[in-house]
This record gives C-alpha cells, structure tokens and sequence, in this order.
C-alpha cells in the first residue's frame, strides 16, 4: 500500500496501518448517541439569534390576497436564478416570497469579516455572461456577491412582485381551484398557481446545545447574523470595538476559518474552542486581470463551470481552466479512481486502494501545511486534522493558520468532546474556566433534520397529507424536484438530484427544467403538472441503486461525525435521501435529454377543471 503514495509528499514516519487506526480513533471518540439531536433548534427562548440585524427600514404593510402564476420561495440564488429563467420564458407574473430584507439568502445573511466564496467566482456568480458582470477576484467577497444578487433582481425585474422580511407559514394545495394557498407570517393569502421553493440546504442556523448555553451573561450571535455593532468594522476586518473585549468562538468550520483571522487581529484575546478541527488548504486568490476578462469570448462561462465540474468528476479535460484547491483535491482522486478501475492486471491495486493512497497523499500534506505555519508544535499537532479529506468539506484560507501564532489567541482543543459547559463568565473545557465577554457561534446549520422543519413551514398536498409525512418512509421524487401528490410545486435542492461543489451550477440546471417545464404547461393550457407514481418510484430505486457509487469517504460511516454523515449515526433512509450516483454530468445530461424528447415523460398535465 504505501508504495502507491508519492514518497515526495510522504513523511518518513508515515504508516498507513497507525494512520488508518488513528482515523478510527478519531472518529470513535467523537461518536455522541444524541446525533442530531445535539443541536438547540434557535426559537422560543432563543429565536432572538435569528433576527435580521441587518434590515434598515422594517417594512409595515396590509396583508396581501390575491393570485399569481409562479410563488418562489427565498430570494437566494435558486429563487434568483429561477426567477430569472422564469423570465426568459416570458412568465412575467413572478413572486418571490424573501424573510430577509432584500435578495441575496446565503450572500444576506453571511457578512461575516473575511466572509467569501471559495469555490472560483467567475464560475460561482450565476448569469455573470447575461448581466456583463466579471468578479473583481478570483475569490469574491461576500458584499461584491450580495450586490451581484440584488443586480440579478434589477436586471430580471425581479424586485417587480418581490415580497421582503416576509415568511411562508404554509402551504396547501387547493384541488378544486388547482392552486397552491401560500400563508405568511404577515397574514398573506397567496394563492399561486406554481411553487418552486428555493429555500436553499444551509439556511437554518443551529446553535450547541451546552449546557448552561443560557446562563451566559455576555453579549452572543451566530455568525450568520453578525453583530458589527458590537464588534465594530466591516466586512473587511477593522473590528476595532473588540479591542478590550475578550472573545469565544466555538466551531472551526469553513465559517470560523474565514472569520477568526480578523477576530483574533483585534480582540484583547480570543479563544477558539475547536472539537475538530478543519482541513485547511492553499487559497492564493488573486484580482482580476482586466486582459483575460477582455479575451472571453461568448460562452466562457457555461464552458468554465462544465470544465470545473468535469475535473471534479473525474473526466480528463485537455485544459483546467480554474486549477484552483477542488481541481487538484477532487480531480487527483478521481483520475486515481478512474485509472485504477480501468487497470485489470493481476495483483493490481484495487480501486479502493488507491482511493485510500491518494486520500492519505492529500491530508499528508495538509498536515505538513500546519507544521509549516504554527509556530508551536503541540498547537500545530492540535490544529491537524486526522480523518479521511470529505469528511469536512475542505477549506482553503491562508491566514487561519498564523492566527494562531498571535499571543493574543489561543486554541483551545476539547479533544473531540466540544464544549463542557457554557457559565455566567465564560466557558468550561476540561474543568477549567476561561472568562470571556463575548461568545460567537461558528457552528453551522441544521442539515439533519426534516425538510418542512429547515423550511420553517408544512407543504400539504393534494390528499390532505403534508410532504413530511409522504417522505416519512423515505424521500420521494421525479429527478429531485417534483413529488407525486404535491401538483404544481418544485423543490431546488440537491436531494436525489446531483451532488456538485459548485453549487449555483446545479441551481442553474434545476432553474432550466423548471422554465422548460412551465413554459409546455403554459403552451398548452395546462393549469397542473405532477409526476406520476410509477416514475417517481422508478427515480427512487435509480437514486438507491445509485447511492454507493460516489468518491467513498464523503460522508462515509468510517468519517468523523458532521452534516455530512448524519453526525455518524446510521440512517436507514439516507441512500434514498442521496443525490444521484451516477454524478452531477450524467445527472444533467439526463434532464437535458428528458427535455430534448419533448415527451415530458412521467408527468401528468391536466387542464381547468
Ligand atoms: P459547520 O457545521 O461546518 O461547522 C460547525 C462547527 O461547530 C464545527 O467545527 C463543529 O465541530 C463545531 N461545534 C458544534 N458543536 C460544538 C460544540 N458543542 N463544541 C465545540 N464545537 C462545536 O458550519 P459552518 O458555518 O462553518 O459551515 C457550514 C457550511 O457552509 C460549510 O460546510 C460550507 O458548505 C458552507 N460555507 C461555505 C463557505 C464558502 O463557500 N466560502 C464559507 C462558510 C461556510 P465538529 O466538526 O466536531 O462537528
């Protein structure tokens, strides 16, 4: 085995057989039976933590009753995008039902100093070609993302029906007027006749739940809702009012690494209590060149995004056109994997070997990485993350690890057992105390839990049961975005749809469809669309059949806990709940061919009652 590894990259005390134990070691002592149930759902006594802290002007308004063509739920990217494709098929009776206070979801909530894209934004922009827009860097900060959303907004005239710092309560299909009846938290009755609902997979923050959470006498935010009055500065850093503030953040996911370098580059003191700690890679971002934008020719962008999710397929492409931190980590793997399946040789490393071989290669280097940048041996060894590389998702940041040169922060490893105890002062690890002024939580978004839940509301369907029930045994759907029962109503997410890093690449996909789709409903006359049974069960048993031919080790049982993996826990109903095996490119191409046809097959369109 350790032949396979490249001896460059290769430590001379390296041993696959310690490495491999280490890993279940890791993981094992990380196992918690409450999984899921860890996590404290932020309402009632702690609904405070999702205000919108950053609303101007809160808007006051008569509810509204009326009707409309096409309700989008959330006002993110996926309600943009398909807002947008909405357009171009010249649906102009468009609403965009939004709870923050302008476009943006994701790119909204998270203004976080040091918040930023770190998939390439000339290919993570959505419409950049349709709006004339470059990125001003390869890596886009989040205020130059949020004004590319709102710029989405202008150019569709999406603003045109827009609903603000306004919530879908629920829904409930209308059979006898073929109408979806959308309630708000504004006492809106919206009867639309289609849904999509774009409520996006990471919205719903999660806080830990430590005991003594609530007996914390301090100032606290999660980081989604940033509090700059408190920290002063923006964006950009300059949190000057931390400066005789002592600080917590708890979490060291793809969040915290981007925002602890400008916490601990002016608070008193921070202390950063990490359960596991992340994988952190090269990120070199760099501005512009006004030459090459200037050399793009029509096109550019749907070629750059389908070259980027090739090389992360695994499919050789002559050029890499992004060659970023996720074409070397996912692309080495996958040509590995590919060139191994293709070697039948006697005595030939199996496929999983050399899957194995590579993934040590990776993190091999990435732990060299911390050595290279910590100071302090034992932080460093702290800091190394010891479990297969998507486990976590991969993080790419060059200022995290010196941050933790600063005498002014220090880490504090729970040794994967997380925070002890939360006082009226300040935090508990391992019996001692560390007094702070202020604790921020960096610890992610509930991904577990039921969609109506992360939804924030219940989809009742057309037989009087709510989706949470239909999808009780298992989730179901045509292509991941349509269920029988449900008329009339899409859902952008990637559940049995496709798995790819670059997000917006499978909104735009899903945005297309959906167009297409309402576009032949309209053509036609067709006032309800819904997948029959027979084609739903045949997606459900592709998505199963499917389900264990992915990259292995994303997410996988042998991982440490996290989002990706049920928090380790078994899920009998997770193969089914998985997006398609078969990867993102044949996932496409299916829709696209299912569109070509021209027969919309599996699904039933029916006309005014
Ligand atoms: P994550 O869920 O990734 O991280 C939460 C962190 O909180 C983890 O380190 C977790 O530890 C820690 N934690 C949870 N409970 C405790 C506890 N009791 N004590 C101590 N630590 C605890 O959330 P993020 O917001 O960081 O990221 C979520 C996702 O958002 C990312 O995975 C990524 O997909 C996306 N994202 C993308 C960015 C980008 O594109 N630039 C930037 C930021 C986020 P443990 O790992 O042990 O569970």
């Amino acid at each position: 085995m350790s032949e396979q590894i490249d001896p460059q990259n290769t430590p001379v005390d390296f041993d696959p057989d310690a490495m491999r134990a280490r890993y279940r070691q890791e993981r094992d002592k990380r196992i918690r039976q409450d999984g899921n149930e860890q996590y404290i759902e932020m309402s009632g006594d702690f609904s405070h933590f999702v205000d919108d802290p950053y609303i101007e002007t809160a808007i006051e308004r008569e509810p509204l009753i009326e009707d409309v063509e096409v309700l989008l739920v959330g006002g993110g990217f996926g309600g943009l995008q398909a807002g947008a494709r909405l357009r171009d098929a010249g649906i102009e009776d468009i609403r965009i039902v939004e709870k923050g206070g302008d476009f943006g979801g994701t790119w909204y909530w998270n203004r976080y100093p040091g918040a930023a894209c770190d998939i390439e934004s000339y290919i993570y922009l959505p419409l950049v070609e349709e709006l004339g827009k470059i990125p001003s860097e390869k890596y886009a900060r989040a205020k130059e993302i949020l004004s590319h959303a709102r710029a989405i907004g202008e150019h569709y005239d999406l603003y045109r029906g827009a609903i603000f710092q306004t919530e879908v309560t629920g829904m409930t299909w209308d059979d006898e007027a073929q109408r979806w009846l959308v309630a708000t938290n504004r006492g809106d009755t919206l009867r639309a006749r289609f849904v999509a609902m774009a409520n996006g997979p990471l919205h719903r923050p999660k806080l830990p739940g430590i005991a003594g959470i609530q007996d914390f006498e301090g100032h606290t935010f999660h980081t989604s809702r940033w509090d700059y009055e408190y920290t002063g500065g923006g964006p950009d850093g300059g949190l000057n009012k931390l400066a005789d503030k002592r600080v917590a953040v708890i979490g060291t996911g793809a969040t915290a690494i981007q925002c602890v370098p400008y916490v601990g580059e002016t608070a008193e003191h921070l202390y950063v209590f990490q359960r596991t700690p992340s994988s952190v890679d090269i990120r070199g971002n760099t501005p512009t060149d006004p030459d090459w934008a200037k050399s793009l020719e029509p096109g550019w962008h749907r070629e750059r995004m389908e070259n980027f999710n090739a090389l992360v397929s695994g499919v050789p492409q002559a050029q890499d056109l992004v060659a970023d931190g996720w074409t070397d980590l996912i692309g080495k793997t996958m040509r590995l994997f590919q060139e191994a399946a293709q070697n039948t040789e006697a005595g030939a490393p199996s496929v999983a070997e050399l899957l194995e071989a590579a993934n040590f290669e990776k993190m091999n280097e990435i732990r060299a990485l911390v050595d290279e940048k910590v100071g302090d041996a034992e932080v460093a060894e702290s800091l190394k993350p010891y479990y297969q590389m998507f486990c976590k998702r991969p993080c790419f940041n060059d200022q995290y690890l010196p941050t933790f040169n600063r005498p002014s922060v220090d880490l504090i490893d729970t040794d994967g057992q997380g925070v002890e105890r939360i006082t009226s002062k300040g935090i508990v690890v391992a019996g001692r105390e560390y007094e702070v002024d202020c604790i921020i939580f960096a610890t992610g978004f509930e991904v577990g839990t039921s969609y109506a839940r992360r939804a924030g509301y219940e989809i009742v369907g057309r037989t009087g049961e709510t989706l949470t029930e239909y999808w009780s045994k298992g989730l179901r759907t045509l292509h991941g975005l349509q269920s029988h029962g449900f008329p009339n109503c899409f859902i952008m997410s990637g559940s049995q749809g496709a798995f790819t890093a670059n997000y917006p690449h499978l909104l735009e996909e899903c945005s297309t469809h959906i167009a297409h789709i309402l576009s032949h409903a309209r053509a036609h006359g067709f006032t309800t669309i819904e997948p029959s049974k027979a084609a739903e069960q045949e997606w459900v048993e592709t998505i199963i059949q499917k389900a264990d031919s992915g990259l292995g080790g994303l997410g996988g049982k042998e991982c440490t806990p996290g989002y990706y993996n049920n928090e380790g826990q078994e899920n009998p109903l997770a193969k089914q709940a998985s997006s398609y095996g078969g990867g993102s490119i044949r996932f496409f191409k299916i829709l696209k061919e299912w569109r070509e046809t021209g027969e919309y097959e599996g699904l039933e369109f029916g006309r005014p009652a």
